[in-house]
């Protein structure tokens, strides 16, 4: 199963941002206020769409 992280140093946050959030097919992301977090991690396929769109490189998607 992949895991999903996002680097909070580099992500632009839900207003500016949220491509991933949006974008996601299996709705792995939420929002916390400004932040995006992985709620759903145990979804995800491991298709590599947020990895892809992110703007600043913080996400990571890792097989293990
Ligand atoms: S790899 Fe695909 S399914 Fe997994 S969190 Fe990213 S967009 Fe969603
Ligand atoms: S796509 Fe990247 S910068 Fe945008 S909200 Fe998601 S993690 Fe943050």
């Amino acid at each position: 199963m992949p895991t999903v992280t996002i680097d909070y140093q580099l992500c632009r946050g839900a207003k500016e941002c949220g491509e991933c959030y949006h974008n996601c097919p299996m709705e792995v992301f939420a929002v916390e206020g400004d932040k995006v977090v992985v709620a759903q991690e145990e979804l995800c396929t491991g298709c590599g769409v947020c990895e892809d769109l992110c703007p600043t490189k913080a996400i990571k998607v890792k097989f293990e």
